[in-house]
């Protein structure tokens, strides 16, 4: 029972978490909401430790299709970026901004970018494209996300300082275009630099966030020199360059580690 003590982990987190936004804000959708993700989180956990080879691809499809078809679709609750700011101006502490204070703002301290592993509903799409490790060095684009995060902020403060009635329609259209043109460029630009992950390390908003919150993050892969025996197999399975051998938290690239955990699976030596 003891390897499962992980995945019990995760799912009484998310539960205290479920149970603490239910009872603050008196909404049993908290409750669903969070218990859902944590369910299904637990579950993929689970699945690894059973070493079944597609328990990440399983949780991301779990979580990443209920945000954007239910609550970003169907309940017309924008989720991404714009949704956040827009909640935030207009002083309502509601799902999209507890989504952004639990996964990418507060929660990347506990579980890094565990976020964007197993369940950003952009990066489930993305890892379905053929390079999944990524064929070419990387760029020195990163400066391209503090454009796109300013773009999204100012974006909203004009509809504000502007007075454009009719927000909550706009912000669902925002949500739907949003998406669409993430995708697009995603894709577009995987296919550019052969790296499915390209979008993530160069343009996304998300990972002003994300990249220095995770940095001191609690749960992260540790490396034991007494097995490692400098192979590299674990840097070229990588799909975002982390150079995981390195024990400090300043290792190259360690804010993008998704703990996607292709690098502890392929480790020949189990030092991972
Ligand atoms: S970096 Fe952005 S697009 Fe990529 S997985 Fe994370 S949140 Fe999603
Ligand atoms: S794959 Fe394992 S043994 Fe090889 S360099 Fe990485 S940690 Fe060391
Ligand atoms: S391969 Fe390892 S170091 Fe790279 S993102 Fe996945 S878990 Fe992190």
């Amino acid at each position: 029972m003891k390897k499962y003590v992980l995945p019990i982990l995760m799912l009484a987190v998310f539960e205290t978490i479920a149970v603490t936004v239910w009872l603050i804000k008196d909404n049993l959708f908290y409750l669903f909401n969070f218990s859902y993700i944590g369910c299904s989180i637990a579950l993929g956990v689970f699945l690894f430790i059973r070493k079944y080879r597609h328990a990440r691809r399983v949780v991301q499809l779990l979580v990443g299709l209920y945000m954007l078809v239910y609550l970003g679709l169907i309940s017309g609750e924008n989720m991404q970026i714009e949704g956040f700011w827009y909640y935030l101006f207009t002083g309502v502490f509601e799902a999209a901004t507890i989504h952004y204070v639990v996964a990418k703002i507060f929660g990347p301290l506990l579980f890094g970018r565990g976020w964007c592993g197993y369940a950003c509903w952009t990066a489930m799409v993305l890892d379905f494209l053929p390079y999944k490790t990524p064929k070419r060095p990387r760029k020195k684009l990163s400066w391209i996300r503090y454009i796109t995060f300013a773009a999204s902020f100012l974006f909203v403060a004009a509809l504000f300082l502007a007075r454009v009635g009719n927000l909550e329609r706009i912000m669902f259209w925002a949500f739907i275009i949003g998406n669409v043109i993430y995708y697009a460029v995603g894709i577009a630009l995987a296919f550019a630099f052969q790296d499915n992950r390209a979008f993530c390390k160069y343009v996304c908003p998300i990972t002003v966030f994300l990249k220095p919150m995770s940095y001191f993050s609690l749960l992260r892969i540790k490396c034991d020199q007494e097995k490692c025996v400098s192979c590299g197999k674990c840097k070229r399975v990588c799909p975002m360059n982390v150079d995981v051998t390195d024990p400090s938290r300043k290792r190259a690239n360690g804010t993008e580690c998704i703990l996607c955990m292709e690098c502890v699976r392929n480790c020949p030596k189990g030092a991972l």
